[in-house]
């Protein structure tokens, strides 16, 4: 699959202006590091980016395609089977009890079940994560799940921005011959911006009130505005829907809800009018950061007690929690989630079905597994895995010959709380040119390559998921250097990036 990519320098400082310039055109973009610009943005870098689309098994693409669907049904039950979720990540048994992150995020659950839930359907834009497991050279390749994410799924908009440059400089420079046969039917479409819009706007249908609008919870000084912003316009312009942007602190002062109707209203932040809201979009609240004081909590759980349909729910959340993946890895337990009838109305699977997302698992366990034996393994295993705590955002996690040292230091309380995944050998020699912006800049830099694939998908559900509509939604490639076990654009580590199908 290397391919080689003999390119002139002049070829590439042609391909780099040409992809930048084209960057910074058509919204490929993020506002610089630590400027604030108030009171508004009057400038921006282009995303960091790979000049070449990343050459993909056609056959894993559409793989990870064809799972996508079974993701959603599957994410859709585990955020309705209140008693697994509270057995997996309650603060009584499971990762709460130990992580204070995930224990109030569960304690919220709690209260809110306690106090009755008010709106029984709930919207999820996930995003299904992916590395090519390559263990022996080229000769049994198979696609691996990294993650599911099911809160502030980003990178919708700026992964089709991303397809469209590749497939503008194959169409403008054939690439100057470096790819010898090269066809724009290779470069796969993604149309993941009006599908991820296309499911916030069923969910104002469902929601059921013409003149309402769609909360988007944001992170103060967000830099992958752009990212967000496309979807506010396609939002408007493909189903005239409104969106008011707010950051937690701001909904301290703008958002109450009705005592009897449970109406969510914001005091709109230009005419001071109560607009009512019918989908709390949130692309914050994902991290312990995002909740400094319990004020903030506080205003979460104020969201959720309300009537609008929220984009994840605090259980949907809970539902893409590391540790939720490695225990639908345990015997059975994903065959009581997609093959038994007597718990499932609704879309029927098959055994097949369930062999193919089996297929896509690592091995997993939990550290707390088997009165030590769970970190013993860890312990011996060390140089093949990677642990991870219940966090998303990145830079979380501890690989390899981190791990004794690391394990050492754990509490045995705290065992509960991480997972032990095996590592995903992704395939060797791939070469890429990657660029990014800012005064470092370096221009195009020659590196050896990872590629993360992310499948979007959305669903739309009600009690027990006996109701559902979802579609898969597009995908990402994330790119990054050999040289770094974490991935994340937004961290740094890794560059915007699209396919090559071959
Ligand atoms: P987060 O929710 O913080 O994004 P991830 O599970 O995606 O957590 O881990 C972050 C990064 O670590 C991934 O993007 C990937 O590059 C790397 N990673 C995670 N799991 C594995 C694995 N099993 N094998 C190889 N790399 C992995
Ligand atoms: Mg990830
Ligand atoms: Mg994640």
């Amino acid at each position: 699959m290397a391919v080689s990519l003999e390119v002139g320098e002049k070829e590439l400082q042609e391909l780099t202006r040409l992809a930048t310039t084209y960057a910074l055109a058509h919204g490929l973009l993020y506002l610089p590091v630590g400027d604030v610009q108030p009171p508004a943005p009057t400038s921006a870098i282009h995303a960091p980016l790979a000049i070449f689309p990343t050459s993909y098994p056609r056959s894993k693409f559409s793989l990870a395609q064809k799972l996508q669907p079974l993701f959603n049904v599957l994410y859709a039950r585990v955020a309705t089977d209140d008693q697994f979720l509270d057995k997996v990540m309650g603060a009584v048994e499971g990762a709460g009890k130990v992580d204070e992150f995930t224990g109030q995020l569960w304690r919220c659950w709690k209260q809110l079940r306690d106090e009755g839930i008010q709106q029984s359907w709930q919207l999820g834009l996930f995003r299904s994560d992916y590395l090519l497991h390559d263990p022996e050279g080229g000769k049994d390749v198979s696609l691996k799940q990294v993650e599911f994410n099911t809160i502030s799924s980003s990178f919708g908009a700026l992964s089709y921005r991303s397809s469209a440059l590749h497939r503008y400089l194959a169409k403008s420079t054939s690439y100057f011959g470096a790819f010898p046969g090269l066809s724009l039917d290779d470069l796969p479409t993604n149309d993941t911006p009006s599908r991820l819009a296309r499911g916030l706007a069923e969910a104002h249908e469902v929601y059921g009130s013409a003149n309402a609008q769609i909360l988007f919870v944001v992170q103060q000084n967000e830099r992958n505005i752009f990212d967000q912003m496309d979807l506010e316009y396609e939002l408007l312009e493909r189903h005239s829907l409104h969106v008011i942007r707010q950051t937690f602190d701001d909904l301290v002062e703008s958002a109450e809800i009705d005592a009897t109707s449970r109406t969510l209203r914001i005091k709109h932040p230009v005419t001071n009018q109560a607009v009512e809201i019918s989908t709390v979009y949130f692309r914050a609240g994902y991290t312990p950061t995002d909740y400094p004081t319990q004020t903030h909590f506080d205003i979460r759980l104020l969201l959720e007690r309300s009537r609008a349909i929220k984009c994840p729910t605090i259980q949907l959340q809970l539902a893409g929690g590391k540790k939720v993946q490695q225990a639908l890895t345990k015997p059975g337990v994903l065959e009581s989630f997609l093959l038994d009838r007597t718990r499932w109305d609704g879309p029927d699977f098959t055994e097949d079905d369930v062999a193919l997302l089996r297929a896509s698992w690592m091995g997993m366990w939990g550290l707390d597994e088997d009165d030590g034996g769970g970190t013993d393994k860890a312990r011996s295993a060390a140089e093949k895995l990677v642990l991870k705590p219940q966090r998303e955002g990145g830079g979380n996690n501890v690989y390899r010959s981190s791990i004794p040292g690391f394990l050492d230091t754990l509490p045995t309380a705290e065992r509960e709380a991480w997972i032990a995944m095996e590592l995903i050998e992704t395939p060797k020699g791939v070469i890429n040119y990657l660029v990014r912006a800012g005064s470092g800049s370096q221009g195009a830099v020659r590196t050896e390559t990872i590629s993360e694939l992310g499948i979007f998908g959305w669903a739309l559900f009600g009690p027990g998921a006996k109701e559902i509509k979802h579609e898969e939604a597009g995908w990402l490639v994330r790119t990054k250097g050999t040289d770094s076990d974490e991935g994340g654009v937004a961290t740094g580590f890794s560059v915007l990036d699209s396919l090559l199908l071959v």
